[in-house]
């Protein structure tokens, strides 16, 4: 038996909704932004919020901004925002 599935979600910077395949999306955790201030401000961070999916679209603009600031580009996995195969875990 074969199938497919995919999840679908709003963006955890534009607010839109996206199909994408839930094992390989790049996500961030809902708490990044607290987790970086209290980093930034040398404390103990908190643990990792909810991840949530990013769509294509920002993962290119913050790729882009990573280039500028000469860091490397965060990977997006083949097929991330394609459905999945199979079955949901
Ligand atoms: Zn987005």
């Amino acid at each position: 038996m074969s199938g497919a599935y995919f999840a679908a979600g709003p963006c955890a910077f534009c607010g839109l909704v996206f199909t994408f395949n839930p094992e390989r999306v790049p996500s961030i955790p809902s708490n990044a932004w607290e987790i970086a201030e209290i980093a930034e401000s040398s404390g103990e961070p908190p643990a990792k919020g909810t991840m949530l999916p990013v769509c294509g679209d920002c993962m290119q603009k913050v790729n882009r901004l990573r280039e500028q600031h000469n860091m490397p580009p965060l990977p997006i996995l083949p097929g991330a925002y394609d459905p999945a195969e199979g079955f949901p875990p």
